[in-house]
């Protein structure tokens, strides 16, 4: 039987349809839309891109939106500055700092300096902290576990009770996303494993797992056998593995694909899985940050 495939770039037009409609909503209650500043310091191409692409979403939607390029060589106490004018600016409500920044300035500072109630990308400290208590505590979930939790829902995968596996544990997808499926309350109370580098016995937990959470960066890392018949698998990662004759990036995931997707339920492909998810993750939980900044829904 051939898996069912859980797409991404379908489910994002769901979700973007929804937004627009909240948009919609706000204007007509507030009088107001979500505002989003991004910040891009210096000019590496592949931040240029998701800036680029970050911004065409967030203006499709309607949001305010603020590109606010700095150069290279920007002091880190000027861009501190920068991030309280937009911290104390009423009309921007998620200030999103494009990573990675030059050397000469100290990321966590910088991460740190944004107003946790403003850091849609959920990587506060403030916000991790709100994510491990859970339920209503939770202002901005991490985008990419945020649109994984997403992917397994509205693709009517059974969580409560699952066992899930994750294949990782980064501080921006394995942590944050088995500690979001253990959670108590819809589409988690799972009861999670998360596997590294150090486990033992790796095929021998994944063949354990209703849900297959995979995160890891090595292509083809987990093997067809190593899936439970019918599993929900969902395989974050995204390797270059060579370029196509127009020079085009050949994107690979962490699961082989070909044969994984005759033994699995459901799967997620690579591209086109949890790839787009991340950014309209962002733009919801920009669209969170207005409703909580105008005084709710
Ligand atoms: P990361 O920080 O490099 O973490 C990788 C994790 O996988 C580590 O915890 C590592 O274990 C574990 N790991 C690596 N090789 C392993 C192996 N052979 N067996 C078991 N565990 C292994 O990576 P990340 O930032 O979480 O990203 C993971 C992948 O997801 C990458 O391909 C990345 O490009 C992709 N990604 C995609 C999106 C998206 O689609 N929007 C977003 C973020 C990341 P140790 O801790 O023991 O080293």
């Amino acid at each position: 039987m051939t898996a069912e495939i859980i797409s991404g770039t379908q489910i994002r037009e769901t979700i973007l349809a929804e937004l627009k409609d909240e948009v919609k909503q706000m204007q007509t209650k507030y009088g107001k839309v979500p505002g989003l500043v991004t910040i891009l310091v210096g000019e590496n191409p592949a931040s240029i891109s998701y800036v680029t692409l970050k911004i065409r979403t967030a203006e499709s939607l309607g949001f305010y939106e603020v590109q606010d390029n700095q150069p290279a060589d920007i002091a880190e106490a000027n861009l501190l500055a920068l991030i309280e004018k937009y911290n104390k600016d009423p009309k921007i409500h998620g200030i999103l700092v494009q990573l990675p920044l030059p050397k000469h300035i100290d990321e966590k500072k910088v991460l740190n300096a944004i107003n946790p109630n403003k850091d849609v990308d959920g990587f506060h400290p403030v916000n991790v902290g709100r994510l491990m208590i859970g339920g209503s505590e939770v202002l901005y979930p991490p985008c990419t576990p945020a649109g994984i939790q997403e992917l397994i829902v509205r693709s009517g995968t059974e969580t409560s009770g699952a066992e899930v596996v994750v294949v990782g544990r980064s501080n921006i997808v394995g942590k944050p996303i088995a500690v979001m499926m253990a959670q108590k309350g819809p589409g988690a109370n799972s009861t999670v494993t998360i596997v590294h580098t150090r486990t033992k016995d790796l095929a021998s937990h994944c063949k354990r797992a209703d849900i297959l959470i995979v995160a890891a960066g090595v292509p083809d890392l987990v093997k067809p056998e190593w899936i439970k018949p019918g599993a929900t698998v969902i395989d974050v990662g995204v390797n270059r593995v060579g370029m196509t004759d127009k020079g085009k990036a050949i994107l690979k995931g962490d699961v082989d694909y070909d044969k994984a997707k005759e033994i699995a339920g459901k799967i997620t492909p690579v591209p086109g899985g949890v790839g787009p998810m991340t950014i309209t993750m962002l733009m919801k939980n920009t669209v969170r940050s207005a409703w909580f900044h105008f005084g709710g829904k």
